[in-house]
């Protein structure tokens, strides 16, 4: 059985095309700047290839997509009716999602009722779906909420301090993101402490450009990084995690600007990139073995955040089986992780130096066999998930 998982931006579709027996990855490409002059399609087959062309709507690059998938050289399908049916990444799901559901129309009415908490979002992960019922007619589609994994959060875990009638009116409160990949990992930890997740405690470390951590009680999300949107928490690679709220009214005073001026500022010039330039661990560290030290404030800041939300992450739970890391950094940068573990022997936590260097990319631990709260690197598969989801849901 073979599912199309769709992940669709405001102006960009990445798709991935798994087979559910093998789980293996068939296809998988990104169509980027859609809507512009000229756009890109980059995919996979033996090696990565590129083209460039406009793609004018959504419609265009999903046309794309299926053209390359039954190409009858380098096709992996010879017909787009050998996909089973399509799994779609929704960022935000509000308080209406909790689970996975089959797109219908009260589906979609739910997605675009939570746009206002997810502007930048939600209106690309909905033109993915409308375009996919198009050029897909009678395939059955499924939405896999980003926020649907942390509904488990308790009030006073979600709660702002601000008047309680602004999340009764708005809705504000804290979401979190990244619940795929949150969910999906807790669950790979729980098989590898050879336990039902129900019984486990998993501090959940998502590290790549975004990143979230998040506290998983009996198997269920008591607490993440992420808030109402995913600029809180973490220093990430341009998001600037959580500062204090007034600062951006001094920003707009002193840039000049508007809050949506400094919402850019925080967004996309920030995190490590704001401290240092750069936003990718493998320039940061190669600068650090130069001797830049505002490279080495960065790495030091990111993980110093990192640590105290596990630490606190830790007290939440009480008693932890296990902290996992996972993405990009979490699963290639043995220095960070080496950084926000050490010196925690004392609290139960011994990160094996060998295991944390030489970690070989499969599912294990990367602790001293005496260490009394297990270190694992689980390397995250989010596709894959939504492609699980899509099969549960719709009972393939
Ligand atoms: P993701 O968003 O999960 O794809 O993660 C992307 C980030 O992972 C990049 O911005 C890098 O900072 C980090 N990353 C990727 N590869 C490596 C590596 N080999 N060593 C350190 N960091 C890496």
């Amino acid at each position: 059985m073979k599912i199309l998982v769709i992940n669709a931006g405001s102006s960009s579709l990445k798709y991935q095309l798994l087979d559910m027996t093998s789980k293996d990855d068939l296809a998988s490409g990104i169509v980027e700047r859609i809507g512009e002059d000229m756009g890109t399609m980059t995919y996979k087959t033996d090696g990565k290839e590129v083209f460039e062309k406009p793609f004018p709507t959504h419609k265009e690059a999903m046309v794309e997509v299926i053209n390359i998938l039954t190409d009858a050289d380098k096709g992996v399908v010879k017909d787009k009716a050998e996909i089973a049916a399509i799994g779609h990444r929704v960022v935000h799901g509000g308080e209406t999602f909790t689970e996975p559901a089959e797109v219908d129309a009260k589906v979609i009415e739910g997605i675009k009722a939570n746009i206002p908490l997810a502007p930048l979002h939600n209106p690309g992960n909905l033109t993915g779906i409308e375009t996919a019922m198009e050029l897909f007619p009678g395939v059955r589609q499924v939405a896999v909420f980003d926020t649907a994994f942390h509904q488990t959060m308790e009030p006073k875990v979600f709660t702002y301090g601000i008047p309680y009638e602004m999340y009764e009116k708005f809705g504000i409160r804290r979401y979190g993101f990244h619940g795929t990949s949150h969910k999906f990992v807790a669950r790979e930890t729980a098989k590898l402490l050879g336990k039902p997740l129900e019984e486990c405690n998993i501090v959940t470390v998502h590290l790549g450009n975004g990143g979230s951590l998040a506290a998983v009680k009996n198997g269920k999300c008591y607490d993440t990084s992420m808030g109402m949107t995913p600029l809180a928490g973490i220093i990430m690679g341009t998001r600037c995690g959580d500062i204090d709220p007034a600062i951006v009214g001094v920003l707009a005073e002193k840039l000049g600007t508007d809050v949506a001026g400094v919402e850019k500022v925080l967004t996309n010039d920030s995190g490590l990139k704001g401290i240092c330039g750069s936003n990718d661990l493998r320039d940061i560290h190669a600068r650090i073995e130069e001797g830049d030290k505002q490279a080495e404030l960065a790495l030091d800041m990111a993980c110093h955040k990192v640590r105290q939300f596990i630490g606190s992450y830790c007290f939440e739970l009480g008693k932890v089986d296990c902290i996992v890391f996972t993405a990009g950094i979490g699963e290639n940068d043995p220095e960070y992780r080496a950084r926000t573990l050490s010196g925690l022997e004392s609290f139960g936590i011994s990160v094996n130096n060998d295991k944390n260097w030489n970690w070989d990319r499969t599912p294990s631990f990367i602790s001293d066999d005496d260490s009394a709260v297990k270190v694992a690197i689980i390397a995250t598969n989010e596709e894959l998930e939504i492609a699980n989801d899509t099969v549960a849901v719709l009972g393939l």
